[in-house]
């Protein structure tokens, strides 16, 4: 048995924010990161929009990126003394990302984190609030996915607890590119390039189905064709809507389908050497399709053919989109390995033994097309990191 679970409404278009004055609640708490949202406007008209809802607005602002335990659970208390009907969201990932964690503490206070972190282990929310989702960057898609990473910095590693249950998918996504114009041009870099990760993971996963392939391709000829020009240009409102369609089209593909090894060694080289995830990704991303080739060529191949670069020959098809992701990255000034950036060669070797085997402990790992061992994961490390 397979399914298929995306919020219920999905709402898009340039100006669809206003579509909040049409929800029906008493009280809303407003959750949002640092200050992009404030400067730019958004967060006021977020609460305006509220109040001409009819409700009664709290606002929780300030969530780091990389949310941690703490600010989850503060944030928690606030709702708790507030009882809100609604969770607004809005922001990038992290903002997102907290504010479900927020909400399952919210209406479970006598949980906490380690009760939550098995997967699919989250009780049924909804008794107090639901929940809606507004993205300003576009990578995550956090908006209408079943994830949520908060990391405990407590901790001697500044362990990552990965959320993970369809009871956090928020209710209503909503998907107006106009708030995507606070991103500078390496965030939109970045996330587009966890976007394209998300959408090829998700195509040559093992547990893809026809539900999820045909966004997952829509979503990686969007970002091939689009991306280069949001980053050229962040006021292509164009490029940037089409952006916003491409990572929320991989979002609704990788939620269902899940991901694979680009993902498992990105969490734990990202990690251990602070390197951005969508940085992290994009650099293993081309190494890791050369790996999966061995077994997923035909798959590849079908990608290659339908973003117009493909070859009759599964290999050759293969071969063209490691090549084209190896330019995007250029075009969008991704380093183009491990050690441009910025990761020292000597500790680089001393920790690989034990970032490999983390990685393949990664619930990513599951559906990966390929079964990796450790010294798979190794070597493609060291592939990586000379580029
Ligand atoms: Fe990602």
């Amino acid at each position: 048995m397979q399914w298929f679970r995306i919020p219920k409404d999905i709402v898009f278009g340039a100006g669809s924010l206003s579509y909040l004055a049409e929800l029906q609640g008493k009280k809303a708490v407003v959750v949002t990161g640092g200050s992009s949202m404030k400067k730019f406007g958004f967060l006021q008209k977020t609460v305006d929009l509220l109040v001409k809802a009819g409700m009664e607005v709290q606002v929780i602002d300030g969530v780091e990126p990389d949310p941690s335990v703490k600010t989850v659970y503060d944030g928690a208390k606030v709702m708790q003394a507030f009882q809100p009907d609604w969770i607004v969201a809005v922001g990038g990932g992290s903002a997102i990302d907290a504010a479900k964690a927020m909400w399952v503490f919210y209406e479970h206070p006598q949980l906490t984190f380690p009760d939550i972190i098995k997967p699919f282990g989250i009780p049924k929310l909804r008794g107090k609030a639901n929940f809606a989702a507004i993205p300003s960057t576009s990578g995550t898609a956090s908006e209408v996915t079943c994830a949520s990473v908060i990391t405990d910095y407590d901790t001697p590693n500044k362990l990552k607890y990965p959320l993970l249950s369809y009871e956090i998918t928020p209710d209503i996504a909503i998907v107006d590119p106009d708030l995507t114009v606070s991103m500078p041009p390496h965030v939109t870099a970045h996330t587009g390039v966890d976007a394209l990760t998300h959408a090829i993971e998700a195509y040559v996963s093992t547990n893809s189905s026809h539900f999820t392939n045909p966004l997952a391709l829509e979503a990686i000829k969007l970002v091939f064709e689009y991306l280069p020009k949001a980053y050229a240009n962040g006021r292509d409102m164009e490029a940037r809507g089409k952006m916003h369609y491409a990572q929320c089209l991989a979002g609704i593909a990788f939620t269902n389908a899940f991901l694979g090894i680009v993902h498992s060694m990105a969490h734990k080289i990202g990690a251990q050497f602070s390197i951005p995830h969508g940085e992290a990704n994009a650099i293993l991303l081309p190494h890791v399709i050369a790996y999966n080739a061995k077994t997923a060529s035909k798959t590849y191949g079908e990608i290659a053919r339908y973003i117009g670069i493909g070859d009759p020959d599964d290999a050759k098809a293969t071969e063209r989109l490691i090549a084209a992701v190896k330019q995007l990255n250029s075009q969008v000034g991704i380093p183009a390995s491990l050690q441009e950036a910025g990761i020292n060669e000597a500790e680089f070797l001393t920790k690989l033994a034990e970032t490999a085997a983390n990685a393949l402990e990664d619930p990513c790992t599951g559906c990966n097309p390929r079964t990796p061992d450790v010294s798979d994961i190794e070597a493609i490390y060291k592939a990586a990191f000379k580029g």
